[in-house]
């Protein structure tokens, strides 16, 4: 049997017609940029997330840009985020000229470990971005606490967690600004790139709005120094039709994750994600952890199930942040970037494909050691 990582064929094809139907207006009257529906997206993404304002822009990695440059912050200011994420939510930082600062996760979780964060908090500690990885909800309780003490901005990456709880309300919205990427294999995912910002906030709004927009309100007459970030319209079309269908698809991917737990609950040598009783996750991925990663994955691969890594090289280890690290203490990022592995998880994957992943899982440990 063949098991995809993800089959983003199955999940357009019920809905195919709708999203033809709805791109096929815009074709014919031209409104590629800015259109209604971009608008109609925002508001129906802003209510979604029961946040005052959103924003769409060009994708999850601007999404981030943007909101940092947003805050208008001081020259040599200090922002940090925790070691195990993807790039992009260092990207905000760097590329905005901020010097970067990185936290550890806790080795369960995968969250940003909020202990050992006002360790790195100092007098030009101005943000902390918070990413609710995988889909599973920061304690954010824990992280608001500590911004409150120091006064500090808090952007929550939701890029994997679209519909993510925590304590029943809506990730994103704890912070000043929340980001999203609906890059297509998201849990809301696009035809290309796009990205969103939510935010309840009415200054940063009207300035976030500003900076996608090249510094201007009205045409040719620009305010700042911006850039171009605008969501498509096409883009936003797609999203407003899948967006009726995100809740019902992270209900999907909890059942899957539920079975994945059920089928793999007696396998010793792997560890299951934790996941707290705070948090209802939305499972963007399923990452298991064992110490034979590396054998596990090839012997899956020759069965036909498709795993990736996410990441296999932490933050801190990256070529390209050689010059941007000081720090030394991210030890479950890096155990963890060597022992995690994502399973197939996607809304449509079926009973029996599961079953055949877990059952490959079980002969690699037991029969094929034996
Ligand atoms: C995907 C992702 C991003 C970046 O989004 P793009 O749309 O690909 O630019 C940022 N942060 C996290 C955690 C992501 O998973």
């Amino acid at each position: 049997m063949k098991v995809k990582f993800l089959d983003l064929k199955k999940n357009i094809e019920p809905i195919k017609k709708e999203i033809v139907e709805a791109t096929h207006n815009i074709i014919e009257n031209t409104s590629f940029i800015m259109g209604e529906n971009v608008i109609n997206f925002e508001k129906n993404f802003a209510k979604y997330n029961n946040s005052k304002y959103c924003l769409g822009v060009g994708n999850g990695t601007d999404a981030l840009e943007i909101a940092i440059k947003s805050l208008d912050l001081p020259k040599d200011s200090e922002i940090i985020t925790q070691a195990n994420t993807f790039v992009a939510t260092c990207l905000g930082v760097l590329n905005n000229n901020y010097k970067l600062r990185l936290v550890d996760c806790f080795e369960d979780n995968f969250m940003m470990d909020y202990n050992k964060l006002e360790e790195k908090i100092n007098s030009k500690t101005k943000v902390i971005i918070v990413v609710h990885l995988y889909g599973h909800s920061a304690d954010m309780d824990k992280i608001m606490e500590i911004s409150k003490k120091y006064n500090l901005f808090v952007i929550e990456d939701c890029a994997q967690a679209h519909g993510c709880l925590f304590n029943n309300k809506k990730v994103g919205t704890f912070g000043d600004i929340g980001c999203f990427s609906f890059y297509p294999g998201k849990n809301l995912g696009a035809f290309g790139d796009a990205g969103g910002i939510i935010t309840s906030n009415d200054k940063l709004y009207n300035k976030m709005k500003l900076i996608r927009n090249i510094g201007s309100k009205k045409k040719y007459h620009h305010e700042i120094l911006g850039r171009n970030s605008r969501m498509d319209t096409i883009q936003a079309a797609v999203l407003d039709v899948k967006l009726k269908y995100l809740e019902d698809n992270n209900i999907k991917r909890r059942k899957i994750a539920n079975r994945y737990f059920d089928l793999l609950k007696d396998v010793r040598e792997i560890e299951l994600p934790k996941i707290n009783d705070y948090c209802i996750p939305v499972y963007h991925l399923f990452v298991i952890k064992t110490d034979k990663r590396d054998q596990l994955q090839k012997y899956l691969k020759e069965k036909g199930v498709d795993t990736i890594i996410h990441y296999p090289i932490s933050i801190s280890e990256l070529e390209c942040m050689k010059n941007e690290i000081v720090e030394t203490d991210l030890n479950f990022s890096i155990k963890n970037s060597k022992r995690i592995l994502s399973l197939p998880m996607y809304p449509e994957l079926e009973e029996k494909e599961i079953e055949y992943v877990c059952d490959n899982i079980r002969d690699f440990f037991y029969n094929k050691l034996l």
